[in-house]
């Protein structure tokens, strides 16, 4: 059709409807005013419960409060965003990755409110990472454009997909792994472990999808019954934490009576009205300091005692009465005694080749035989040996005893081209005697360097990216391989990455843990293989426990696997018969 001009005549309000993308009109309020068709479809909501309602109430919790926090204000003072990756849930539940682009308009004929025109592209974000990825990758991209990109890889790395709260990741990332302390002046901080009450029993009636909604319920309670100070998360499956400033010890408690209250009000699901409870642990920071990490670890003991008490209660978790200062010399006087009496063990656990389905190499993991608490994991003193120095003998012993045993091996059949992986602390990265230890130890043991890799965390590295380049160099040039651990926990950059001379990337654990339970990890575990492909280095997936991990990083082209699902770090007698059986 044409006007009588001959100029064709535009239906504006057909192409709003049709238009490929969804669009929405909405107040000043944010509430919707108008919405087209495709909007409509894509949800499965009528347009009637859509008109009026708030946009932010289509979002999951994170986003909301990344829509209320970044977008509301950055619509107020440039009039626009574009491309904010947010999820809208649909009538079915069931999330929908879309980028939203807003700008805001004059309302007509009034000289005051505006109304907002809110684009939706239905894009799969997956793609959209895809394109994340490749903008980090195009060298010629700009630096700001580069930039962005991996702001976002990180902002997604940092929060969990199902309720877009922050996960473990993202809380350490928020509070830092500094020690919090309360003294006279300041407050201090607490961690309330809260683990919902017989979550599984609803999974497994009313199913997956059911359990899914409870879930991102719960998250929004707890995130609106938190103040500004403190910080919702999901740790996995049921179990959340909040992180808050604290008065003392009843102001913890009270916080934790208030959230028992709050997940107490009856919730509705598939239909059912259904009365949930949690059961919740709590640690209030000590006055010589607890790491985030330290409180979450206290909270989760006690959440046991409030599950064994009958749940639906809250416990605090009370370090028994000490001098910490007198502790630590305590503890590290027997450390130093158990590395001169040869209290510390090796521990070695297989690499797999995915392609191949066979043991490429071993990592060497240090355990203490302490003579009253057992076998201890490095967590209980790596960071004691770190601070203190003695982390550099116990490194040039674990170092050592790895390469005796690669000796050995070497002279049967299994043994021959295995990889043997060696992890190095910040403490040793910065060592100037460490180059000449390492090259001591290779000529000890008639070591060929190729066969040896160190591994080092990304935070390590990141911690003093400059220093570390050159003590990376000095390695490299041994012919020793260099592997970044932990990687997605730290934020090293692309840049970095392609300063660093290393060998491989070790995917860390968190996000392998959520491989196939369409947390988005998938995703990220993905972008991390990309990555590392695209500057021509290996990928290592670590902490692999299930068949379903491991076929999906098959899929995705991940290079090598560590995990429990091949084997645990074992003993040499055990390794030598692990070797022997599967050779
Ligand atoms: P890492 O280098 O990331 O080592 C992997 C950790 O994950 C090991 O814990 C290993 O036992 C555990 N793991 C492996 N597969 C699985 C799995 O399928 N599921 C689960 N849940 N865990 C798995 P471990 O032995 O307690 O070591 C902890 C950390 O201590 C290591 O993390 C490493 O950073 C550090 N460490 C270990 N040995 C040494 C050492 O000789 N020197 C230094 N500086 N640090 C060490
Ligand atoms: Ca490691
Ligand atoms: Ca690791």
């Amino acid at each position: 059709m044409t006007d009588t001009a001959g100029r064709p005549v535009v239906n504006f309000e057909a192409l709003f409807h049709q238009a490929p993308c969804g669009y929405l009109v909405t107040d000043d309020g944010g509430r919707i005013a108008a919405v087209n068709d495709t909007f409509v479809r894509w949800t499965g909501y009528s347009r009637t419960t859509l008109l009026g309602t708030k946009l932010q109430f289509l979002m999951p919790v994170g986003d909301q409060i990344l829509y209320a926090t970044h977008c509301i204000p950055q619509l107020g003072i440039t009039g626009s965003v574009s491309e904010i990756a947010v999820d809208i849930v649909g009538a079915d539940h069931i999330r929908r990755p879309a980028l939203l682009s807003a700008s805001r308009f004059a309302a007509a004929g009034q000289e005051s409110g505006s109304i907002r025109v809110i684009i939706f592209s239905a894009h799969e974000r997956r793609l959209y990472e895809t394109e994340l990825v490749s903008a980090l990758r195009a060298a010629e991209e700009s630096d700001a454009k580069r930039a962005l990109a991996e702001q976002e890889l990180r902002r997604l790395a940092l929060h969990d997909a199902l309720t877009g709260l922050p996960n473990r990741a993202g809380l350490k990332a928020r509070f830092g792994a500094a020690p919090h302390g309360g003294t006279r002046e300041r407050k201090s901080l607490a961690a309330l472990f809260i683990d919902l009450d017989h979550f599984k029993a609803v999974n497994d009636s009313l199913g997956h999808s059911a359990g899914d909604n409870l879930l991102v319920s719960v998250a929004g309670r707890l995130a609106a019954a938190v103040q500004a100070s403190g910080a919702v998360a999901r740790l996995s499956g049921d179990e959340f934490v909040v992180v808050d400033e604290v008065a003392g010890t009843d102001d913890a408690t009270a916080l934790a009576a208030s959230l028992l209250d709050v997940m107490a009000a009856p919730m509705h699901l598939e239909g059912l009205e259904i009365v949930i409870s949690a059961s919740i642990g709590i640690a209030v920071a000590q006055g010589g300091g607890d790491t985030v990490e330290d409180l979450i670890r206290r909270a989760d003991i006690a959440v046991y005692r409030a599950k064994e008490r009958g749940r639906n209660r809250w416990e605090l978790h009370r370090p028994a009465p000490s001098d910490p200062a007198v502790d630590r010399l305590r503890a590290l006087g027997e450390l130093r005694r158990g590395i001169g009496e040869g209290a510390l063990r090796v521990h070695y656990q297989p690499r797999i080749d995915l392609r191949t389905g066979r043991a490429s190499g071993v990592e060497a993991l240090v355990r203490w035989q302490h003579p009253a608490r057992g076998l201890l994991p490095p967590s209980e003193f790596i960071a004691m040996a770190e601070e203190s120095g003695l982390v550099r003998p116990l490194g040039a012993w674990v170092l050592d005893e790895t390469l005796k045993l690669a000796e050995s091996l070497r002279r049967n059949d299994h043994g021959a081209g295995l990889e043997f992986a060696v992890n190095l602390s910040a403490r040793q990265l910065n060592d100037p005697g460490l180059v000449d230890m390492v090259e001591g130890a290779l000529e000890r043991r008639s070591m060929d360097p190729a066969l040896l890799l160190l591994e080092i965390t990304e935070t390590a590295l990141m911690s003093d990216p400059g220093a570390a380049v050159e003590s990376l160099n000095a390695l490299k040039n041994l012919g020793v391989g260099l592997a970044v651990d932990d990687f997605g926990t730290g934020y090293s950059s692309l840049t970095y990455l392609k300063k660093f001379p290393v060998n491989e990337l070790k995917i860390d654990r968190s996000f392998i843990m959520g491989l196939g339970l369409d947390t988005g990890d998938g995703a990220i575990v993905g972008s991390c293989i990309d990555l590392a492909h695209a500057v021509g280095i290996r990928a290592v997936a670590e902490g692999v426990e299930t068949s379903g991990q491991a076929q999906a990083l098959q899929d995705m082209g991940c290079d090598l696997a560590q995990g429990y699902l091949f084997a645990r770090p074992l003993p040499v007698p055990q390794l030598r018969e692990w070797l022997a059986s599967h050779a």
